[in-house]
This record gives structure tokens, C-alpha cells and sequence, in this order.
């Protein structure tokens, strides 16, 4: 899938991403310090800023408005991206997925 060089589009760029920010989630503590939260709120509106893709960078940044990063366990954090993900699923057309699944795909693994 890493075929071409130069810059990654939108699609390749969003599947890395997505796999980063659920790994994220997988590997954040079940609870957290008082520090390790403020840093992950720090860095979800730092990545909403910084996402190279102009216009998925600006509605992320909006969904962070919305909804205030979930940062207080592994579980609130990995449902919060679920539902971040979800409502780019909804905008794109694609299937929602049911984060009631997200530590089963994120953590434990289906296959
Ligand atoms: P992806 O959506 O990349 O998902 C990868 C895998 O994650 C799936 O195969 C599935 O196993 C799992 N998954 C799917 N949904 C969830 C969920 N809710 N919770 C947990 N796991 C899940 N693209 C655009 O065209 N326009 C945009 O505005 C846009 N905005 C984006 C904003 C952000 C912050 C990010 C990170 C990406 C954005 N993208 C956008 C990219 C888009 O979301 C997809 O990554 C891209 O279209 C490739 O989709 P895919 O079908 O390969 O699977």
C-alpha cells in the first residue's frame, strides 16, 4: 500500500492516522495522572492544528469544540476517538462502527 512516493493522499494519510490515534488510545493507562491527561488534551487540539489535510484538520478541530477530549481512563479515551472517527465515517458515507468493538479491533484483535 506504500507504493508511491511523495507526498501521502488523503486516504493513506487518514488510514496512518487513525491507526495512530486508536494505538494511542490502546497503550493510554486505564488511569491516568493528573499530567498525562492534561497532555493528551493538549495534544488532541495540537493534532487538530497541525493534521496535514486542510479541511479534515478544520472539522476535527470543530468535533474538539463539540465534544471535549474524554481523558480520564484507556476506555473513555478509545470510545472518545471511536466517535470522532464515526463522524467522519457518517460525512464520508462510510459504515459506523460500534465502539462497543474498539478494544476488541484496537487491543485484543478479531483474526
Ligand atoms: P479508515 O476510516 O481509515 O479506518 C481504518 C480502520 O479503522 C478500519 O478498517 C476499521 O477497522 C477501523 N475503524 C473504522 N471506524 C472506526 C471507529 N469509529 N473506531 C475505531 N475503529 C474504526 N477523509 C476525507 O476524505 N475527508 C475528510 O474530511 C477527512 N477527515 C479526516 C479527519 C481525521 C482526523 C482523520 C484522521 C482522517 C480523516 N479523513 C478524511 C480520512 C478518512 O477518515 C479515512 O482514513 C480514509 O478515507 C481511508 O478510509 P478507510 O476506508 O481505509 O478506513
Amino acid at each position: 500500500t506504500y507504493s508511491k512516493s511523495g507526498p501521502a493522499d488523503v486516504e493513506e494519510l487518514g488510514r496512518s492516522s487513525w491507526t495512530l490515534l486508536h494505538t494511542i488510545a490502546a497503550k493510554y493507562p486505564n488511569k491516568p495522572s493528573d499530567t498525562q491527561k492534561q497532555e493528551m488534551k493538549q495534544f488532541m487540539t495540537i493534532f487538530s492544528h497541525v493534521y496535514p489535510c486542510g479541511w479534515c484538520a478544520k472539522d476535527f478541530e470543530l468535533f474538539i469544540k463539540e465534544n471535549a477530549p474524554k481523558v480520564d481512563s484507556k476506555d473513555d479515551l478509545g470510545r472518545w476517538i471511536c466517535a470522532a472517527h464515526n463522524e467522519v465515517n457518517e460525512k464520508l458515507g462510510k459504515e459506523k462502527f460500534n465502539c462497543d468493538l474498539w478494544k476488541k479491533r484496537w487491543v485484543d484483535g478479531w483474526d
